[in-house]
């Protein structure tokens, strides 16, 4: 086969699309080929557990680039196409529909998609899991005052489609099988308040509550939980985590740890192939280990370095990881990475939320987690990730004494 090497990117989510705009800027003078499953433009996937379940009419997908800006830059963009297999022999890919395609580097950029629950479930049940702009639209669909939705999961979008259903009427229960919300991801106290304000809004949540089954009755579906304990639903809303799309690359004999595996450089086991997102694993150097992030700002983030790297950069990642999730009129903000050895100190911000700094053995910062007002959360979010990135060591006390402002610890 005699064919222009192009760079090619397989997923056309966060990761792949930024990737596809730095090639360009970056001076790539060959062909940008952009490879997506799904069938429409790149679009955001934070919005779909938000705004787009609570808008009064549906806008559809918010896209990261419209058609024209991908003509501007001349990125081939195939919609709706799946990538089938890699030769790293031949630096070819073989799309759905038998086309080969020859790579002059590959970027991996295949997202992540719902764990699935494990459990017996009738295939009659109305079960939906969010990933999808289509998926949204489901949900959104079933909304409608007083109908009865159950929520499988009291992490980040079990939460988030939790608040979304509850402010369209819905009669909402969240079941957690841990003994607490966001167990993994934030502090005990933080996620007392965001219980809270669930409680407040008539969100029912049930903690220890591990599910046994789904079936259809009639015309719902009945959670039944090993208890014995059944909660009957119009439509039950699965959100227990995310399993990155490792099978390409895994197929093709590339490293997979906890993900794709990456150096800092985001390059794969094949110095031909790199890969960003919400699939791949890369060591960080301010945690000095290994991690893979399921975030927005890392995804489009990774996408650029990559393609910088892809054109022979070689800059390594190293932003501080950094996350939100909004719930009803107030934000959570997350920087950083905390494990169970960091010393916790809070800081309370009364009606205005609250925000734990966490510190590794020796003082170095290493993580904040805020829950509150944006305007509030926001800007010491934002100071306490430059600390982090600059690996300060602040005073505890100052850090939980309210009167003194985080920016005069930054300097
Ligand atoms: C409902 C929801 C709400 C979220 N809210 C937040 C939030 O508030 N804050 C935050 O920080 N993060 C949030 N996130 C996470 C954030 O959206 C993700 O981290 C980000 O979208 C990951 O981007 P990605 O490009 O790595 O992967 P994806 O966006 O998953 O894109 C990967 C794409 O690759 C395609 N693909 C996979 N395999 C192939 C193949 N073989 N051939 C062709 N195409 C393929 C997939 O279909 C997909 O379109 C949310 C995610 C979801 C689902």
């Amino acid at each position: 086969m005699k064919q222009e090497r192009a760079m090619i990117i397989v997923g056309a989510g966060e990761a792949g699309t930024a990737a596809a705009v730095a090639l360009r800027q970056g001076g790539w003078p060959g062909r940008v080929i952009l490879i997506g499953s799904e069938a429409t433009l790149p679009y955001e996937r934070p919005p779909l557990s938000k705004g787009l379940l609570t808008e009064g009419e549906d806008s559809g997908p918010k896209f990261l680039i419209t058609a024209q800006r991908l003509r501007e830059l001349a990125i081939d963009y195939l919609a709706g196409v799946n990538v089938l297999s890699i030769d790293r022999a031949t630096n070819t890919v073989s799309l759905q529909g038998g086309e080969l395609l020859a790579y002059e580097r590959l970027l991996l950029a295949t997202g992540a998609r719902p764990r699935t629950l494990g459990v017996p479930v009738d295939p009659e049940c109305r079960m939906v899991t969010l990933r999808t702009y289509a998926d949204a639209v489901a949900i959104r669909q079933t909304l409608r005052p007083g109908c009865g939705v159950v929520v499988i999961g009291g992490g980040f979008i079990g939460l988030e489609v939790a608040a979304s259903a509850v402010s369209r009427g819905a009669s909402v229960t969240v079941l957690e099988a841990g003994p607490r919300l966001l167990m993994r991801a934030v502090p005990a106290s933080i996620a007392e308040r965001i219980k809270a304000k669930h409680l407040d809004a008539g969100v029912r949540i049930e903690l220890d509550a591990t599910v046994a089954g789904i079936e259809a009755v009639e015309e719902q579906s009945l959670v039944s939980l090993a208890d014995g304990r059944s909660f009957p639903a119009d439509l039950v809303l699965v959100g227990v985590g995310a399993v990155p799309n490792v099978e390409l690359a895994q197929a093709a004999g590339l490293a997979i740890e906890k993900g794709i595996a990456a150096s800092d450089t985001l390059a794969t086991s094949d110095p031909d192939i790199f890969t960003a997102g919400d699939c791949c694993s890369f060591p960080h150097r301010l945690y000095g280990e290994r991690v893979r992030l399921e975030v927005w700002r890392n995804a489009w983030q990774q996408g650029a370095i990559a393609a910088a790297n892809m054109l022979g950069l070689g800059s390594a990642y190293e932003s501080v990881p950094w996350f939100w999730s909004d719930q009803y009129d107030e934000t959570l903000q997350i920087a950083g990475i905390y494990s169970n050895s960091d010393a916790a100190v809070n800081r309370d911000l009364g009606d205005k939320g609250q925000i734990c700094f966490y510190l590794a053995p020796g003082g170095r910062l290493v993580a904040a987690c805020g829950f509150g007002s944006l305007a509030t959360i926001s800007k010491d979010i934002r100071i306490a990730e430059t600390m982090i990135g600059r690996r300060m060591r602040p005073d505890p006390d100052a850090l939980a004494n309210p009167a003194i402002a985080i920016k005069s610890l930054a300097s």
